[in-house]
Parts: structure tokens; sequence; C-alpha cells
């Protein structure tokens, strides 16, 4: 590729075009001193571009939108959103940017994005800065959750900015550059329906189907059928989460994507021990976002989402509400069969057994991690072991040895496929204790942690020597965790 094409992805800007209402023009803060952190260059070349040139300053200067092709249409999105349940009409990208979509190899469009890129008109009182930290949190966490083959956004760069970044203290600021099939939200239709201009609405809804449920266009009642979609996509993604031990921690309605990708990493974390009422955000003081609440949660949100397009969906309002109720009646079958398939599967069983045989055994093994509190991704990745005839890693972390024991003969009887286990139950999850040292290390000059946490997390499934310290929970020095939301 010549030194000019590869500096030249065409940026679109289809939603700056196609959505003026939601896009307000702007540009990212020039950064004193870029100096790039990290770079996904597998992701780099799916998009079409050279890493190499992603690496020179000039493509770092693109990666945090100070060097724009000429045609880039860069703006900052409106969107509303329940923040904890309440209702908020303008939040909006108050230091992010959508610098354009470009295509990639498959031809689908994707955002590039940035955040931590200064303010923006919807800044509000934020300052428009991100530190190091929490960017290099959402770059492991999000790779990671791809590499779990869990649909995210992804995280192309995380570039520091030379500027200071008032938190706590004075933190070094960085801008992460993501990619997202989209940066559609709940919020986004919250708050074109708060406008009242149905034209909008229904442009907004057109946008969402074209591009991410394309399917739906084909169908008598198209916004009925987008509706179906994004609770079909929504109760999957939760129940991923759920099987991973995921915990989001801010899921607010401008949290949730209608392309069913998991979005803005920030308080979230990977629970250790076995815990359904596990918080980690620090902000959550009711709880609002626990493990075990997410599904109730994703289901609430949903429901938002359907009040914002129902108008759409049937003029007779009475009409409209029963066809979204109806509709929201799906996500709790969709999410129930994904998440029970899901463990049938981390048990190695095969999708066809019995529902009766299966049901106690999954409600029976997850007891008894419960009352051990044993950790939730070590024990079933140890369960692999015991499905080759090797117990002990497993017992080793269970109190109630007579009813594992009995537990374990019943599960080994319907002869469980280890491999097929290995290649579900990761061995390598971004462990909070692991995460911090990494951020804490970027933040003092040295990726040298971060890059090797991600070479742990992104090939999750593998085992390799040289790795324990990965696959280990935190030692108990690291006490309970929690993240900050002061992001
Ligand atoms: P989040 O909690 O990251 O989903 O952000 C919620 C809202 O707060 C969004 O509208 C963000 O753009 C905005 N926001 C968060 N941090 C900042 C900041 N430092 N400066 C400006 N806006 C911010
Ligand atoms: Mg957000």
């Amino acid at each position: 590729m010549s030194d000019v094409a590869r500096s030249t992805i065409a940026f679109e800007g289809r939603f700056a075009r196609e959505l003026p209402e939601l896009a307000i023009a702007w540009r990212a803060e020039e950064a004193p001193d870029p100096q790039l952190l990290v770079l996904n260059q597998p992701l780099a070349v799916e998009l079409g571009f050279d890493p190499d040139f992603l690496r020179s300053a000039e493509g770092v200067r693109l990666l945090i939108g100070n060097a724009m092709p000429e045609e880039a249409t860069p703006v900052a999105q409106g969107y509303a959103g329940h923040q904890f349940g309440w209702y908020s009409p303008r939040l909006g990208d108050g230091r992010a940017l959508l610098l354009g979509e470009i295509a990639g190899a498959d031809g689908k469009l994707r955002d590039i994005h940035l955040k931590g890129s200064g303010r923006t008109p919807f800044a509000r009182n934020g300052d428009g800065q991100a530190a190091i930290g929490p960017m290099m949190r959402e770059y492991i966490v999000s790779e990671s959750m791809h590499a779990l083959n869990i649909p995210t956004t992804r995280s192309l760069a995380v570039v520091a900015t030379g500027r200071q970044v008032q938190r706590e203290s004075l933190l070094p600021g960085a801008v992460l550059t993501r990619v997202a099939s989209s940066h559609l939200r709940v919020g986004s239709f919250q708050y074109a329906r708060a406008s009242d201009d149905m034209d909008l609405l229904r442009r907004l809804a057109d946008h969402a189907i074209e591009r991410h449920h394309p399917s739906a266009g084909d169908e008598a009642n198209r916004y009925l059928a987008l509706l179906k979609r994004v609770i079909s996509v929504q109760a999957k993604l939760v129940a991923q989460w759920m099987l991973v031990g995921f915990v989001h921690g801010v899921m607010n309605t401008d949290n949730m994507t209608v392309s069913g990708e998991t979005i803005d990493y920030g308080p979230c974390a990977f629970m250790e021990g076995f815990d359904p009422g596990a918080v980690y955000s620090s902000i959550d003081e009711m709880g609002r976002y626990a493990y075990r609440s997410q599904p109730v949660v994703a289901e609430w949100n949903l429901a938002r989402f359907a009040e914002s397009i129902a108008a759409l969906i049937h003029e007779d309002e009475e009409q409209a509400v029963h066809l979204a109720v109806e509709a929201l009646n799906g996500f709790r079958k969709e999410y129930s069969a994904t998440w029970f398939s899901g463990m049938k599967a981390k048990l190695g069983m095969p999708e066809e057994i019995d529902d009766d045989v299966a049901s106690p055994l999954v409600d029976d093994l997850l007891q008894l991690v419960q009352e051990t509190r044993a950790d939730y991704t070590l024990f079933f990745r140890s369960l692999g072991k015991a499905a080759r005839g090797e117990p002990e890693p497993a017992r080793r972390q269970i109190l109630d040895l007579a009813a594992f024991d009995a537990w374990l003969e019943r599960w080994r009887a319907l002869s469980p496929d280890a491999e097929a286990m290995d290649r579900i139950n990761p061995i390598y999850i971004p462990r909070n204790h692991l995460v911090e040292e990494a951020l804490a290390a970027a933040t003092e000059g040295d990726t040298g942690p971060t890059k090797r946490l991600l070479a742990a997390v992104c090939d999750p499934f593998r085992e390799r020597p040289g790795l324990e310290t990965y696959a280990e929970p935190a030692p108990e020095s690291f006490g309970s965790y929690r993240t900050f939301c002061g992001t």
C-alpha cells in the first residue's frame, strides 16, 4: 500500500449526515505530546490500516483525531439516558467524538470513536479528559471480552496526550480509540423521542435497522421487528456476561447498545469468588447493578427502549403498548435459553440432553460453588480436569465434599466432553488485581504489565506454561475490590 493510500482510509460521515439533529460537529483537542501506549495490531489490519503508519507520528495524530482526512466530519453524539434509574434528558458525548465510520474488509461499517478527546458542548461540568488508567482498563477488558467471543466494542489504541488530568490527584491523560459496529444506544432513542420529532425518530430507527438488524426491514412491522431484535441481542449478551462472571457495573440506558455489543467499561469487573450479589462499582451503593440483577436491569432498560419507539410500532397507543409488552415478554425466554444452553456447554454436556437431567445438575453445582465462594473462573476450568478423571483441583475448592462427590458421580455418568469444556471455560480473564497492577504501571510509564496481561487474556482458553499467576485469584491482601467511576 502506498503512503498516501494507507493514510487516507475513507472516513464516512453517515451518522452525521443522516441524523444531524443528534450530531454536533466538533474537533478533538490538540494533544501537546501524543505518545502511543498500545496499538491493537490485528484490529488495525482488519480495519485496513497499516499498523506501521499508525505507529508513525502522523498515524498517532490520526488515532486521536488531531490529523484527520479532509472528508472526515467528526461529531459529538447526542443522547439521553437513565442513570441509576434517574432520567437525564441531555447526556451526549461530553468527552468523546465519533470520527466517522469506515468500511472494514467485510464491507461492514464501523465507528471510529474517541474517548478523552476534550470538552464538547455536552460536557456539562466535566473536563472532557480521561486518564491513562481507565482508558487502559477499557482496552484490556474489551479485548478480553472479544477473545471470550462476547460481542463488544473494540479498542484500537490508547495514546497518552502529554496533558495532566485532575482527578483525586493529577494523572497523565490519554485518549482511547474505540471501534464499534455503532454507538447507537437506548439513550439515543430516548433523546430522539424526547425531541418530539417523529421524522427524526423514524430516521434513527431506520438507520439502526439498516446497520444492525437489516432483516427487520423485511417484516410488515419493521419497528416492532427492530424492538424484538434488540431484545434478542441484549438477552443473549447479558446471558453471556453472566456465564463468564462479568459485572458491567453501570448499566445505564446510555450504556446499552442497540447492536448488542457491550459498551462503556467503567467500574466493571470479573467476579472471583462466586457471589450473586457481587457489586464492584464504588458509586453503586444500592447494588442496582449487582451481578444477579443484570438480566432484570437489561429488561428494564429494554422497556425504556420500547417506550421510545412505541409510537413507531403502532399509531394507536394501546395497540403499541400491547405489542411492545408482548415483545418484552420474549426477553426472559431468550435470556434463560441462552444462559441454560451456555451452562450445559460449560459442563461439557450435549445441547440435546434432557432438561430434567441438566437443570438440577446445574442448580446443585451452583449451590455448592456459592456456598464455598469458589473462584468462578478457576472452578469451571478445573471441572475440565475432573472430566478427564482428575477431580482434585475442583474438589480442593469445595467444602461439602460428600455432596460434591455425589454430584461428580451424576455428572461424570453423562460423559462430559473435556475438550469442549476447555474451549468455553476460560483460564485467563482480566483479574482485578492484575488489571490494577497493569494500570498503575502504565500510569507510571511502563506498559509492560499491560502487554503481558493482554497476551494472556487475548488467548483465554489455551493454557500456557509461564502464565500461572494469570490464572490465580487475587491474594487475600488485595481485599474486597471496588472500582471507581471517576474515569
Ligand atoms: P459514562 O459514565 O462514561 O457512561 O458517561 C456518562 C456521561 O458523562 C456521558 O455523557 C459522558 O460523556 C459524560 N462524561 C463522563 N466523564 C466526563 C468528563 N470527564 N468530561 C465530560 N463529560 C464526561
Ligand atoms: Mg457512557
